[in-house]
């Protein structure tokens, strides 16, 4: 009987103590759960913010270029990069192992040498050239005494690949070409995002004179990545104001051929003085400072 009674009272005990963790755990787990979605919406936040930092990091650039450049505004967010790349380069930068992995790996095109040149760093500059050669070497002296390789599916056992890759990137490679490369296509699809919300753009757009590579870019770009309805807007306004200053480009080009003519010795000049150099900008893209 008493040991029933003990049995009983245990099992009461049990059952609070049980009860008691229940609730516990309960409180626990709403707690938890309140904390959860604190967390979720605390990243929710972060993320949003995050966004919106990485949208201006693009969108500030592409409203600089429309507002102050008078030449091609994409030419002009092109050479900014390039010039900000060539300062990186010289910068601190060319003493960190990855950087330098990369210009040892790839070098530099022509144009960027020449940039890299005119700073005023020919102690970097020769650090970094002095690597890349000696990787190029370190490769040439490891290939095997060259011997062609047999049949058409040889390829693979090629003995020479490791070199002839190593010759593709230094030779074809650019360190600043494809640096600059990622964040300009970054800021040309943010123009393309931009273009049917902002009315500020569309007004600059109208009256930019797009250089021919660039006016490219966009015809692939936006048929390839706008949502159609956007793109039957952006398209007739973007051949529109190409058409508008090829036309305009031309008729200063004839009016500058016509004044060679004695014929034409006393006709308005007009905006035919400089038609030859605005020409090439708008068909070579050249940063409009250059010329
Ligand atoms: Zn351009
Ligand atoms: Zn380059």
């Amino acid at each position: 009987m008493q040991k029933s009674a003990f049995r009983a009272l245990k099992t009461d005990n049990q059952a609070a103590k049980s009860a008691q963790w229940l609730s516990i755990s309960k409180t626990n787990e709403n707690a938890a759960r309140q904390r959860l979605m604190e967390n979720e919406e605390a990243e929710a936040r972060a993320q949003m913010e995050d966004e919106e930092m990485k949208e201006e990091i693009y969108t500030i650039p592409v409203m600089d270029a429309f507002n102050e450049s008078e030449g091609c505004p994409f030419c002009a967010m092109q050479a900014k990069l390039e010039k900000e790349s060539v300062e990186y380069c010289l910068g601190p930068s060319y003493m960190e192992d990855d950087i330098r992995m990369e210009t040892d790996k790839f070098g530099f095109c022509q144009k960027h040498y020449e940039e890299l040149l005119k700073e005023q760093n020919r102690l970097g500059l020769a650090l970094i050239i002095s690597t890349h050669l000696k990787r190029i070497s370190s490769f040439l002296a490891d290939a095997p005494v060259a011997k062609k390789a047999k049949g058409f599916f040889s390829k693979s056992s090629d003995p020479l690949e490791p070199l002839k890759e190593v010759l593709d990137q230094a030779s074809e490679g650019c360190f600043i070409c494809s640096r600059v490369g990622g964040t300009f296509l970054r800021y040309a699809e943010t123009f393309l995002y931009m273009w049917p919300k902002t009315q500020e753009l569309r007004g600059k757009f109208e009256k930019s004179p797009l250089c021919l590579k660039h006016f490219a870019m966009l015809v692939k770009l936006g048929s390839k990545e706008m949502p159609q309805q956007a793109w039957e807007q952006f398209y007739p306004a973007l051949a529109e104001v190409q058409s508008h200053q090829l036309q305009r480009l031309e008729a200063d080009l004839d009016l500058f051929i016509k004044k060679f003519d004695y014929r034409y010795r006393d006709a308005p000049v007009g905006d035919s003085r400089d038609a030859v150099p605005r020409a090439i900008k708008i068909l070579a893209g050249c940063n409009p400072d250059e010329i």
